[in-house]
């Protein structure tokens, strides 16, 4: 079809799939070695969680999710012995919804209202004030972690951009708001990546489970690395999960052969242009504006709408999501006229668009897997991929696709998918709960 035509650059066999794979792994290599990993594009960050749950962990926790679609307060209770299913992990939950001004103004406004809405939630639920709560931070950036309780921000993506804190230890600086708020004992044990956070409730349930994937706002993966190849941190004994920060895959070029003009020019309209450049192929803050540049640029060569062109069409953000469900609803929203032909065509867009977002995270998620399975010298991998965030959820078809291009390019390979609902917020308290395990063990 004509839409086929317009973008058979955004539709990639697979024998392109395996050499974005490939490319992909020479990045992680790049990320884990100590000379190499200042210049990576791919950060390749060590997190200092060495294990997955084991059912033992237990406790109570106070837990903050910040970064993702939503801003979470949570109180955790993880009971030994019992699956995530069995209610073995108990969370009540209040979002607090985040003013739009607040996400580019001052870092340290940003955490006064994380602090204020955490008092909010203590008070609300009547948690005792006087006594000491601690705390499990799920942050959703990258940071440079020199242990497991701090989180030196690299750098901001997604819809936030906040003065001060570039290079700032993001547990500080809440800590601080804490202070300033005032009336609250908590001590924060922990920071994680979301990622690591599905990863851990997914682990939590299933042994085998030594991914977390997020395809959200945002995309990134964390795994199970072994630390002998971890240059960042002493040790060659035992296992280190690395967030991969795949968000950052093509900053350096390395994907400038698949580039499109629409995605140079959703790059080049952003809040932080050169930088994500596979998060902007492939997350759900992007996917929208990719169809919208796809669809304004076919109308103006006349492939849609009789060449008619709307000032909404023309306008940043007017589709907001790629899974174009209702396309007559969505473009006569945007002041179109669209004919049954243009409906089905649009609706092909975004097909595409998705499609090469899922093939792209099956890429990438692969090159992760053939690692796993290097490092272990398997001649077949066995593994689960906790799988969290409103892409994967909320699109219907995006899960098949997902693991269907998975399972072709590792046809040697057994890799389940499991949905982690929630899991970037409860996988936060399992940290801290591991944390303590391994602590007190270590006490004993
Ligand atoms: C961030 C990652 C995060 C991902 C998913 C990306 O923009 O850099 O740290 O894991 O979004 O939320
Ligand atoms: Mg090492």
């Amino acid at each position: 079809s004509a839409v086929d035509r317009f973008l058979y650059a955004m539709r990639l066999h697979d024998d392109q799939l395996e050499d974005i794979s490939a490319r992909f792994q020479a990045e992680m290599k790049k990320g884990l070695s100590a000379e190499s990993n200042a210049a990576a594009a791919v950060k390749m960050l060590p997190t200092h969680v060495r294990s997955t749950p084991d059912g033992s962990e237990r406790g109570q926790f106070l837990a903050l999710d910040l970064g993702g679609s939503k801003f979470k307060v949570l109180q955790v209770k993880v009971r030994e012995g019992m699956g995530i299913r069995k209610g073995g992990v108990e969370m009540e939950e209040k979002i607090y919804p985040i003013p739009k001004e607040l996400l580019i103004g001052r870092g340290t406004e940003l955490f006064d209202h994380v602090s204020e809405s955490l008092k909010d939630f203590l008070q609300e639920k009547n948690i005792n004030l006087e006594k000491t709560h601690p705390l499990a931070f799920t942050f959703s950036f990258p940071c440079e972690q020199p242990t497991l309780n701090q989180g030196l921000l690299l750098s901001w993506s997604k819809n936030f951009r906040l003065r001060g804190l570039q290079g700032k230890d993001v547990v500080q600086s809440l800590k601080g708001a804490i202070e300033r708020t005032g009336g609250m004992n908590v001590d924060v044990l922990s920071m994680v990546n979301d990622t690591v956070a599905t990863m851990m409730t997914c682990g939590f349930d299933d042994q085998r489970c030594e991914v977390g994937l997020i395809i959200g706002t945002g995309t990134n993966a964390c795994y199970m690395e072994a630390l002998r190849h971890v240059d960042l941190v002493e040790g060659d004994e035992g296992q280190m999960c690395v967030n991969t920060e795949w968000g950052g895959f093509g900053d350096d070029g390395a994907l400038n052969e698949y580039i499109t003009e629409f995605d140079r020019d959703v790059d080049a309209a952003s809040n932080n242009p050169g930088k994500q450049i596979f998060e902007k192929m492939v997350s759900g803050m992007y996917l929208g504006e990719l169809v919208r540049l796809v669809v304004l640029k076919m109308a103006k060569v006349g492939l849609l709408f009789d060449g008619f062109v709307s000032d909404a069409l023309r306008t940043k953000g007017k589709i907001t999501t790629a899974n174009v469900a209702n396309t007559r609803d969505i473009l006569t929203g945007l002041g179109l006229t669209p004919s049954q032909d243009d409906c089905i065509a649009v609706q092909h867009v975004s097909t595409i668009v998705s499609f090469r977002s899922s093939n792209l995270v099956a890429a990438c998620l692969s090159a992760i897997l053939t690692r796993i399975k290097k490092n272990r010298s398997l001649r077949t991998l066995t593994i689960t991929v906790g799988v969290d965030g409103t892409v994967y959820k909320t699109h219907p078809q995006y899960p098949k696709r997902l693991h269907k291009v998975v399972r072709r390019l590792l046809p040697e390979s057994h890799v389940r998918f499991v949905l982690s609902d929630s899991g970037s917020s409860k996988g936060a308290a399992l940290v801290a709960a591991v944390a303590q395990r391994l602590a007190s063990r270590r006490k004993q």
